[in-house]
C-alpha cells in the first residue's frame, strides 16, 4: 500500500456508529497527471512553430526592407513551421478519435497485399531512393479496420526510414506466425538503447528530440500505432540494438478473413 493514495472518509450511521470508506485514488491521479502532462507537452510543442511564425511576420511587417533571397527564405521558414503545426494537430486529432469510446472499429476485409505494398510506396517516397525497402508478404488477410492499419504500419515504417542513415536497409514483412499474423519492419537504423524501449508509446517521448523534429517527427506516431493496436487486440514488441538497427513487430490475434 505504501505508493497508493488512499481516501479514507467516515461517514456518522446511527447509533453512534460509523461507517469507514476508503477509495483507492491512485489511478485517478495518474490519468489526471497523464492529461495534464499531454496539454502542457502539446502547448509546447505548438508555441515552438508559433514563436517563428509571429516573429517573421514582425520582421515583415516592420516595413524592413528585404532583399528578395531573405524573403524567400523567411517565407520557407514560416511555411516549414506552419506544416510542423498541422502535422501536430493531424496526429492529436487522429489519437483523440482513436481514444474516443464514440468511434467504434469498422472492421472490414483487408487486403494485407495491396497494403504493405502502399505502405512500402511511401517508405521509399519519403526515403528519395537513399534506402533500400524490400517487402514480403506470406500471411493472412485479417479483418480490421484498413485505414487504421494503414497508419500504424505506415508510422513504423516512416520511423524506419527516418532513423536509418543513408543506404541503410529497411525491410517490411506480413507472415503467419502460428498464433496469428505479424506485421514486422526491420531497419539497419541508429537503434534504441535499451532504456528507453519501454517508453517508446508515450506521446511525445522522444530519445533524440532535435533529430525527430529534423526528420519531421510529431513524437506522437508510436502512441498512435499503440491505440491502434488496442483497438484490433494486437501487440507491439521492439527490438532493438544501438547501432545497429531496430525491429519493430506488430501481433495481430488470428481472425481469419
Ligand atoms: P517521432 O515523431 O519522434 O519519430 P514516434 O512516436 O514515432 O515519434 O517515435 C518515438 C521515438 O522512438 C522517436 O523519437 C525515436 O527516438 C524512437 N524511434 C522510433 N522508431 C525508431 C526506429 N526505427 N529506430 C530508432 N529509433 C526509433
Amino acid at each position: 500500500l505504501r505508493d497508493r493514495k488512499l481516501i479514507v472518509q467516515i461517514i456518522p450511521f446511527e447509533n453512534r456508529r460509523q461507517i469507514l470508506v476508503t477509495h483507492d485514488a491512485t489511478e485517478t491521479d495518474r490519468i489526471e497527471e497523464m492529461r495534464r502532462d499531454f496539454i502542457a507537452n502539446a502547448s509546447h510543442e505548438l508555441r515552438t512553430p508559433l514563436t517563428v511564425i509571429v516573429g517573421f511576420l514582425e520582421i515583415a511587417s516592420s516595413g524592413t526592407a528585404l532583399d528578395p533571397a531573405t524573403r524567400e527564405a523567411h517565407l520557407k521558414l514560416m511555411t516549414d513551421q506552419a506544416h510542423r503545426m498541422q502535422r501536430l494537430i493531424e496526429d492529436m486529432l487522429t489519437l483523440s478519435r482513436l481514444e474516443s469510446i464514440d468511434y467504434p472499429l469498422r472492421s472490414e476485409q483487408v487486403d494485407v497485399k495491396a497494403l504493405i505494398e502502399e505502405v512500402a510506396q511511401e517508405a521509399r517516397a519519403l526515403s528519395g531512393g537513399k534506402h533500400q525497402v524490400s517487402t514480403s508478404v506470406d500471411g493472412p488477410d485479417v479483418m480490421g479496420s484498413a485505414e487504421e492499419l494503414r497508419s500504424a504500419f505506415g508510422n513504423l515504417a516512416s520511423n524506419a526510414v527516418r532513423y536509418t542513415p543513408e543506404g541503410g536497409r529497411i525491410h517490411i514483412s506480413w507472415t503467419n506466425n502460428g498464433g496469428g499474423p505479424q506485421f514486422a519492419v526491420t531497419d539497419t537504423g541508429i537503434g534504441i538503447d535499451q532504456q528507453h524501449i519501454s517508453r517508446l508509446t508515450e506521446r511525445f517521448y522522444r530519445v533524440d528530440k532535435s533529430r525527430s523534429r529534423e526528420t519531421q517527427g510529431t513524437g506522437l506516431g508510436l502512441a498512435i500505432v499503440k491505440h491502434v493496436l488496442l483497438r484490433h487486440g494486437g501487440t507491439l514488441s521492439i527490438k532493438s540494438e544501438p547501432g545497429k538497427g531496430s525491429s519493430f513487430i506488430v501481433s495481430l490475434p488470428g481472425t481469419k478473413a
